[in-house]
Parts: C-alpha cells; structure tokens; sequence
C-alpha cells in the first residue's frame, strides 16, 4: 500500500450534528494543500448517527477515508492510539470531530514540520470554550509546567502534528491511560508551538463532564511525574517535625502551668485538618496503584469491531 505524506487522525463520540460540516470543510483544506493524505476516523462507539454517517463518507472517498469502529466508548485518547496504530503517514495530525481546530489551519503545523520539527502543539489564540473551563484548564496547566517536564503553553488543543518517529514510539508504549500530547512531547527532539484559531462547537455538546475532565488531569499528572507523592512525603515530615516540637513545649508548659484541659475544638480543628490530608494522600497514592493495577491486568485496552479501508 502507498504511504500517505500525512495521516488525519479524528476521534468521533456521538457528533452527528457536525459531521456534515466536519466533511465538507475537511476534504477541500486538505485537497488544497497538495499533499497525499488520508483521514481516519475513530468511532468511539458512538449511539447516533456517526457511525452510519462515517461508513457513507467512506463509500464517497474510499481512496483518502479509513474507519475504524470500536465495539463501546473507550475515550477519546485510547480512540487516537487506535487511530495513531492504523497511520501510514509521515506525518500524523490529530483533530477534534466538532469543528473547534479549524482543519484549514493543517498546512500551518505541516509547514512547520518541514522546516524540521518532529513535533508540533498549538496555541489556541482566543478559546471559545465555557468560562470555568478556561480558569480550570489554566491552573492545571500552570500545575503541570511545574512537576513534570513536559512544556507547553496550551495542553488542552488536541490540533497538533507529530512525525512518524514519534508516533512509532506512541504506539511501542502500552500505557493503559495516558495523555497523548505529553506522551508524544517526551519523544520529541525539536518540539515547536504555533498559534491557531479556535471556534465554538460546530453542534451538539461537549463529551466530557466535570468528572471525566478530572479523570484526565489525573491520567497527565501521575502519568508524567511522581512529583505528587513526594509531596506528600514533605508533608509528612514537615508535620512531624511541627508535632515534634508541640510536644516539647506541652511538655514544658505541664511542667511550668500544671495540667490544662482546655482549646478541646482547637484540638478538633487540628486532628480533623491532619485528617483530611491523611485522607487525600492515601487517595493520592490509590490514584497511583490504581493505575499500576490496570497495567499488571494486561486487558485490551480498546476493542475494534470493524476496520473500514479499501483493499489494494
Ligand atoms: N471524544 C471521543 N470519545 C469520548 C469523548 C470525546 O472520541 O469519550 C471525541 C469527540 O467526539 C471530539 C473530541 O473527542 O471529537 C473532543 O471532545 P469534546 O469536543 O467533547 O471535548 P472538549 O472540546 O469539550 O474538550
Ligand atoms: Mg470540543
């Protein structure tokens, strides 16, 4: 089979609203930039019309369209490691199904990658995303430029290009949950960024709640750095060390004063202060074992039912 110049790797969840306009905006930006290319769409077992819609587009454009029909909703960066394993292009670009990475704005990561970056993030110039999300996603942002080494200005944007280096070394790891990006950046030797647009939902809403959106910070923080459990370690000592001299001075205020039996609520608040950290470093650390058990598992970590391409 010939190799595409670059592959499109699109994850789908229940878009059938924007679909229509995915495909007519998608195919002539990528006609225009001269380029052999091919687009894979990932059906992350959706329960509307994508799938459907995905099979007619690829009976129109047999020649540039795979799909890939996963059998449940696995997410959408297990949907773009399905994606990433079924690439044969030289380069690989990653985009959103709903029209948010303008796909007019491909030629100007690829043409980074000619200048001979292997890979390419985006900055997205005024994000049309909901308020608390922007606060949200700028303080983790802030929180992962200091623990673990992965730089980048805008983690969020999934519009990004990563050459087929990076993209074989993506797909030799086993991770059950990772964060694309920040896994693709730590195999990177010459990253750059570039400023994109960034538009509203073409339709329908978006697929990640409160929870899921946590769940992934998650995947990024302990997925890249152990920064979070040495944390915890300070804490514990420095506590220690605070209830170290506290007992010296009761000792020696029993001895000056005599016995005292008063400030019990000041007693409360501490315990139940030491409490709660107790509590959130035994979660943090089950965040860690949960993952490690996931991996010692070994199951699938997604499940194809079909694979649409046109045989040669
Ligand atoms: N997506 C997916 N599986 C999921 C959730 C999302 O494949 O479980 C896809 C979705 O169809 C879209 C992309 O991932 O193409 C980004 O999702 P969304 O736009 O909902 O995220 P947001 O832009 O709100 O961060
Ligand atoms: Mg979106």
């Amino acid at each position: 089979m010939s190799r595409p110049e670059v592959s499109v790797v699109i994850p789908v969840y229940n878009e059938q609203d924007g679909l229509e306009a995915l495909f007519s905006r998608l195919y002539p930006a990528l006609d225009a930039l001269g380029r052999t290319y091919e687009v894979i769409f990932i059906n992350d077992g959706s329960r509307d019309a994508s799938p459907a819609m995905l099979r007619e587009q690829f009976q129109r454009r047999p020649d540039v369209t795979r799909v890939i029909l996963f059998n449940g909703n696995f997410g959408q960066h297990k949907a773009i490691m399905a994606g990433f394993e079924h690439t044969r292009g030289d380069k690989v670009v990653t985009l959103d199904a709903d029209l948010q990475n303008p796909p007019e704005e491909i030629g100007k990561l690829l043409a980074e990658m000619d200048k001979g970056h292997d890979y390419v993030g985006s900055i997205r110039s005024r994000r049309n995303d909901a308020l608390w999300r922007h606060l949200a996603s700028r303080t983790m942002n802030r929180f992962r430029e200091r623990i673990t080494r992965v730089r980048m200005t805008d983690q969020g944007c999934m519009l990004r290009a990563y050459s087929r280096g990076i993209i074989d070394a993506i797909n030799s790891c086993q991770e059950v949950n990772t964060y694309l990006p920040a896994l693709g950046y730590t195999f990177a030797r010459n990253p750059v960024e570039v400023v994109v647009d960034h538009a509203e939902r073409e339709a329908g809403e978006s697929k990640y709640s409160l929870y899921s959106l946590i769940r992934l910070n998650f995947d990024l923080m302990t997925g890249f750095s152990v920064v979070p459990l040495q944390f915890v370690s300070f804490a514990g000592i420095v506590l220690s060390m605070v209830s170290a001299f506290f007992v010296v001075f009761l000792a020696v205020r029993r001895l000056v004063v005599g016995p005292e039996a008063e400030g019990l609520f000041t007693l409360f608040g501490i315990a139940f202060f030491l409490l709660g950290i107790l509590l959130f470093s035994v979660g943090l650390l089950g965040e860690y074992v949960g993952r490690i058990y996931q991996e010692v598992r070994r199951r699938p970590r997604y499940l194809i039912d079909a694979v649409l391409e046109r045989k040669e």
